[in-house]
């Protein structure tokens, strides 16, 4: 099986630019940033997308968006505003099979999304 690109940086395989760690979460900037801050909050823990999730990761859910916000804010975005993003299955455009959460800032967003 091909290991999973978002657990190999989580483990330290793949390096990364870390922004926040802690024993439930990783937070590292995209390596193709769509915005002028563009950051990627994971669980450690694989679970393959948002579709995938059980009642029992609650908490979990609730951490990773706290951890998003909280970046946002540490990143100077909260007064300006910003973009938070799970891209789930196909059709939402998710490319990397790890649930992960986008924080975008430092420009105006567009609405509809493409
Ligand atoms: P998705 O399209 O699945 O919602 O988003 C996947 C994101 O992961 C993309 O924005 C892509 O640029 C980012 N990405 C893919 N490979 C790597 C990598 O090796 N390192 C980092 N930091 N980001 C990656
Ligand atoms: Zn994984």
């Amino acid at each position: 099986m091909t290991p999973c690109l978002f657990c190999e940086i989580c483990a330290g395989n793949i390096p990364s630019a870390e922004v926040f760690s802690d024993d439930q979460v990783l937070a590292f900037r995209d390596i193709d940033p769509q915005a002028p801050t563009h950051i990627l909050v994971i669980p450690r823990r694989h679970i393959a997308s948002l579709a995938e999730l059980a009642p029992a990761d609650t908490e979990l859910l609730g951490h990773l968006l706290m951890t998003a916000t909280g970046i946002a804010e540490g990143e100077g975005l909260a007064g300006a505003g910003y973009r938070v993003v799970v891209n789930c299955g196909r059709h939402g455009g998710q490319a990397v099979d790890h649930l992960h959460v986008h924080v975008l800032g430092g420009r105006q967003m567009a609405w509809p999304p493409g």
